[in-house]
């Protein structure tokens, strides 16, 4: 099969992956073999080939959002020619203190798709059967793509936050997942108030429904409830935190932050206010979020290339030249 093939240490800028035939990978109890139909790129495809992401495996084929039709190991839910979702989380160990909690996006051992193993920058891909899960009707192949990873974990963020419907809700940052998030704050009869730089990502902000749109000096107008980050800077939580009400909750979406500057418990933080981060996602997300995107018809900007084109994919998401989510159709 063709895909294109991360090598650590051997990754140039511009030549993050090579194009190459490699073997279809067997299939084995407890998978399925997809014939990907498309699969999203996210930041993290990008930090795994420029290596801000440790490598794991010498050689090892990127992408975690996968769209793909089910060709072998067919289950009950999952029948041969079913379309199937794939996302970061691949596997866990089901065993951990934290899987027997119910939180298994922090599972002690887990498995990132098109990290630990082989992802969907390919024209196959073998992924856990109990890790994929359908995909409604309504969301076409290069639509969906985007939804399974900055969706989903876009979705999770306002869990997290613990978003009632009708509530004041700040989005700080305003980029794929932002905008995924906000329509469904908008079908909650949220009021969104967006912080960001960038001319383009208000004006979308805008377009989707915010109440009020500010750029990265300007403060809400209104005390938020709760607040949702999504730049990698520790400023922005503290900014955040300084619209909240009391008992109020800052979520971060962010893998990585630049630092936590001091600031002033008894004026930010007490209170009861808090400050969560989130970390991976379960699988019950995936599925729940997927069911809402349907239900409220989230249509994401997309912009597709072909697996050939798979360096240029991820340029413009370095470069940030395409205002849409990137998308692979191999
Ligand atoms: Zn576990
Ligand atoms: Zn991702």
């Amino acid at each position: 099969m063709k895909a294109a093939v991360f090598k650590a240490g051997r990754s140039s800028p511009g030549k993050f992956l090579e194009i190459e035939d490699i073997a279809r990978p067997p299939v084995r109890t407890g998978f399925l073999l997809l014939r990907v139909l498309a699969c999203g790129v996210c930041r993290t495809d990008l930090h795994i080939v420029e290596g801000d992401l440790p490598a794991i495996r010498p050689q090892l084929v990127p992408g975690h959002q996968i769209v793909g039709e089910v060709i072998e190991g067919a289950t009950a839910e999952l029948k041969a020619g079913a379309r199937a979702g794939v996302s970061w989380m691949g596997d866990v160990d089901g065993q951990c203190w934290f899987c027997r909690h119910g939180m298994e996006n922090l599972c002690d051992n887990p498995v990132f798709t098109g990290y630990t193993v082989d992802g969907g920058y390919a024209e196959y891909a073998l992924v856990r059967s109990d890790f994929a899960f359908p995909l409604p009707q309504e969301l076409d192949d290069v639509h969906a793509a985007p939804l399974l990873c900055a969706g989903i974990i876009g979705f999770r963020s306002l869990r997290v936050a613990e978003v009632q419907r009708g509530e004041r809700i700040g989005l700080f940052g305003f980029g794929s997942s932002a905008s995924l998030a906000i329509q469904v704050l908008r079908s909650w009869k949220c009021e969104v108030y967006v912080v960001t730089r960038g001319e383009a990502h208000r004006r979308r902000a805008a377009e989707l429904g915010a109440k009020w749109v500010g750029s990265e000096d300007e403060r809400p107008p209104a005390t938020l409830d709760r607040a949702i980050t999504f730049a990698p800077s520790g400023k922005v939580v503290v900014d955040a935190l300084a619209s909240l009400r009391r008992g109020g909750v800052v979520a971060v979406n962010a893998i990585h932050l630049d630092q936590m500057p001091a600031f002033d418990y008894d004026k930010l933080l007490w209170g009861e206010r808090q400050i969560r981060s989130v970390a991976n996602m379960t699988r019950q997300d995936a599925r729940d979020f997927m069911k809402v995107a349907a239900e409220i018809g989230i249509r994401p900007k997309v912009k597709i290339f072909s697996l050939n084109d798979a360096n240029q994919a991820l340029l413009a998401i370095k470069n940030e030249t395409e205002e849409g989510s990137a998308v692979i159709v191999p």
